[in-house]
C-alpha cells in the first residue's frame, strides 16, 4: 500500500507557509504544480514511488480504472450543462429587429429603418458594408447593430407610381385617402424604366421600391384587338347599327356642321338587350368602323384603343381599388386620346357597377362609384376620340344620372333577331368562300325556317304569367347570333368528320345544319342550367313582374352531378 501519509493536507495547513514542506511529493514537484494534476495524474505519481512489481500496483491499477471512468463522467456532465446554459441565454436573448436598410452613412455606420424609425446603426466589422443594398432587409441586436444581412423582402404593399421624379425617385399616389409619399428605388430597380401606372411592391417599412409588377394588371387584361369587323358581318341589326353610326360616326365625320348648329353631341351609348345578340360585337365594329370612315374622309389613319370591362370585374376588387380602377380607365383612354388614338371604354355587364343606388351588398360601392363615373365622363370633351359604350341586359337598372342629356343619353336597343335577321346571321356564317353543298343563301333560309319553325319540337319554354295566361315559347323566340354562330360550328365540325371517316374533301349540308339545330336544342349549352324562373327570364325581355313561372318545357340533359 502507499505509504501512510495522507495524499492531502488539511486546508488549514495547505494555505499556511510552513506545511509546504510536508507538502505530499514535495521532493518531485513543488504544490503549486501537484495542485494542477488530476487525481488520475496524482495516481501515476503515487505509482512511481513503489518498487516494480509491488503488490499495490495491482490495486492502485484497478483504482486508476475508477477515478478514470468517474472523470469520464464528469467531463460529459460537464458538456450536457454548458449545452443547456447556451441554450437558455439563447432563450432568454431579446429578438433580433429586421430593418430596411437605406444607405451607408459613415465607413461602418447604416441608415436603417426599422419599424417605420430611422436608425443611424452600427454595423458588425465582420460584415462589408459595400456588401449591402438599398432595401435590403438587415437584423438587427439589441443595441441596433447590423448584424447580419438578409435577402429582399418577397411580400409587401403595391402602389402605383403616379409620377417618376427626375433624380428617379418614385411619387406614389395617395390611394383610398393615404398620403402620397415618395419612395427610393431598391437595387434591384436601379436601372429598370418605370412609367407612372406601373405598379410596386414596397418594403415592409414602405420606404422602397423592390419590384415592378407590371402596369396594373387588370387594364391589360381588358385591352383588346379589334378585329376587322364591317358593319356587314353583323346580322339583322341594321337599326342598331344605324342609331350607332347617327350617334357616334356622324358628329366625329362632321365636326363643322355640328357645332354650327350647336348640336349636343352624347359621349357614348348604351346598349341593351339579352345576352348573345351582339351587343360586344356591335361595340368592337363601331372601333373598326370608326377608324375606317375617318381615314376615308381625312386621310388619317387613328389606330383605335379599345378597353373592355366587365362590371363585376370591378365590383368584386378590393375597397379603394373599383374607384381608383375607374380613373384609371378613363385616364388611359383620355392619354389615347391625346396621342390620337381612338380611345373605347366598353363596359360590359354595366348594371353591376352602375346601378341604381339602392340598399344591399353593393350600395356602398356603388354610391361612390356612380357619381365617380359621372365626374371622369363630364371631364371628357364631346369630340375628343373618347367613347364610352355600355352594354346591359337590364338597362333598367342602370342609375338614371349615367344616362343623363351630355354623359350617355342614347339608350339603342338591341333585339333578338327575327326571321330575316336570323337568315341574314346564317348567311354571314354560311359564307360562300366555305366548302358548302348549296349557295349559302339557301343553306341559311332552309336552316333559319328550321329554326324559327312553330312546330312541337321547336317548342322550348313555358311562360305563365300572373294572370294566369300560358304561353309557350319556340326556339326562334330565344334565338341569338351567337346560338347562330354555334349551330354552324357544329354543323362544320359534323361535316369535317364525315370528310374524315370517308376520306373525300367533304362538303357542308343541309342535313349538317339541321342536325346540328337539333344537338343544340337537345344539348342546350347556351342556356341555364338551372331550372329557376330567374336565371331564364334574364334571357327574354320580359317583365319580371308580370311572369310567375318560366322554365324549359322538355327534360333537360342531365348534368353530370345528376346522372348516378
Ligand atoms: P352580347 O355582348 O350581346 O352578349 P356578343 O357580341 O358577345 O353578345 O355575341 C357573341 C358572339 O355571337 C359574337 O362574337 C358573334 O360571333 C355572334 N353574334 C352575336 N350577334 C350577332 C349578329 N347579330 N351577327 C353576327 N354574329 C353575331
Amino acid at each position: 500500500m502507499a505509504e501512510p501519509k495522507p495524499p492531502h493536507s488539511s486546508p488549514a495547513g495547505s494555505e499556511s507557509a510552513p506545511h509546504t514542506s510536508t507538502s505530499p511529493f514535495a521532493d518531485l514537484l513543488p504544490r503549486e504544480e501537484l495542485d494542477q494534476l488530476s487525481p488520475l495524474q496524482i495516481l501515476d505519481l503515487v505509482a512511481t514511488r513503489l518498487p516494480p512489481r509491488h503488490p499495490a500496483l495491482l490495486d492502485l491499477a484497478y483504482l486508476r480504472d475508477r477515478v478514470a471512468s468517474l472523470e469520464d463522467m464528469t467531463d460529459q456532465a460537464r458538456q450536457v450543462i454548458e449545452k443547456y446554459e447556451e441554450a437558455l441565454t439563447k432563450l432568454r436573448s431579446p429578438a433580433f429587429r429586421v430593418g430596411t436598410f437605406l444607405q451607408s452613412v459613415d465607413p461602418d455606420r447604416a441608415l436603417a429603418c426599422i419599424s417605420g424609425v430611422d436608425y443611424v446603426c452600427r454595423v458588425d466589422p465582420q460584415i462589408p458594408l459595400a456588401s449591402l443594398q438599398t432595401g435590403q432587409r438587415v437584423l438587427c441586436n439589441e443595441a441596433f447593430a447590423v448584424v447580419q444581412g438578409l435577402g429582399f423582402d418577397r411580400s409587401g404593399p403595391i402602389v402605383r407610381i403616379d409620377e417618376v421624379l427626375s433624380d428617379g425617385r418614385l411619387r406614389l399616389g395617395g390611394e383610398g385617402g393615404t398620403t402620397p409619399v415618395v419612395v427610393v428605388r431598391s437595387a434591384l430597380l436601379a436601372k429598370e424604366k418605370l412609367k407612372p401606372g406601373h405598379e410596386v411592391r414596397l418594403d415592409a417599412n414602405q420606404r422602397v421600391a423592390l419590384e415592378v409588377l407590371g402596369m396594373g394588371r387588370r387594364i391589360e387584361r381588358s385591352l383588346e384587338q379589334v378585329s376587322e369587323i364591317p358593319w356587314s358581318s353583323i346580322g339583322g341589326q341594321d337599326e342598331v347599327v344605324l342609331a350607332i353610326r347617327d350617334t357616334i360616326e356622324l358628329p366625329l365625320l362632321h365636326r363643322d356642321l355640328f357645332r354650327r348648329f350647336d348640336h349636343a353631341i352624347p359621349k357614348g351609348f348604351l346598349l341593351h338587350g339579352p345576352p348573345g345578340c351582339g351587343k360586344t360585337l356591335l361595340g368592337k365594329a363601331t372601333a373598326w368602323n370608326l377608324r375606317q370612315q375617318i381615314r376615308d374622309a381625312t386621310g388619317v389613319d387613328r389606330r383605335e384603343f379599345f378597353l373592355h370591362i366587365k362590371g363585376p370585374e370591378i365590383l368584386n376588387m378590393w375597397v379603394g381599388e373599383s374607384e381608383r380602377q375607374v380613373r384609371d380607365l378613363f385616364a388611359q383612354c383620355r392619354e389615347r386620346a391625346a396621342e390620337g388614338q381612338l380611345a373605347f371604354l366598353f363596359i360590359d355587364e354595366a348594371e353591376s357597377i352602375l346601378g341604381v343606388r339602392r340598399g344591399g351588398r353593393a350600395h356602398s360601392i356603388l354610391s361612390t362609384l356612380v357619381p365617380m363615373f359621372c365626374t371622369e365622363m363630364d371631364g371628357i370633351e364631346p369630340l375628343s376620340n373618347v367613347v364610352i359604350i355600355l352594354a346591359s341586359n337590364r338597362a333598367d337598372l342602370i342609375d338614371p344620372a349615367i344616362l343623363r342629356p351630355g354623359r350617355i343619353d342614347r339608350k339603342i336597343r338591341v333585339r333578338r333577331p327575327d326571321l330575316p335577321g336570323a337568315q341574314r346571321i346564317y348567311e354571314i356564317y354560311l359564307r360562300d368562300s366555305l366548302p358548302l353543298a348549296e349557295p349559302g343563301a339557301e343553306l341559311a333560309r332552309a336552316t333559319a325556317e328550321a329554326h324559327y319553325a312553330r312546330r312541337p319540337e321547336n317548342e322550348f319554354l313555358e311562360l305563365t304569367y300572373r294572370s294566369g295566361r300560358r304561353e309557350i315559347l319556340s326556339r326562334g323566340d330565344v334565338a341569338s347570333g351567337a346560338i347562330i354562330a354555334a349551330i354552324v360550328e357544329r354543323a362544320k365540325g359534323l361535316a369535317i368528320k364525315r370528310a374524315i371517316t370517308s376520306q373525300s374533301p367533304g362538303e357542308l349540308t343541309r342535313a349538317d345544319l339541321l342536325e346540328a339545330l337539333r344537338l343544340e336544342h337537345a344539348e342546350n349549352d347556351l342556356f341555364p342550367s338551372s331550372d329557376l324562373t330567374e336565371d331564364w327570364l334574364k334571357l327574354t325581355d320580359l317583365d319580371p313582374e308580370n311572369v310567375v313561372r318560366l322554365g324549359p318545357i322538355r327534360p333537360r340533359r342531365p348534368t353530370p352531378s345528376s346522372v348516378v
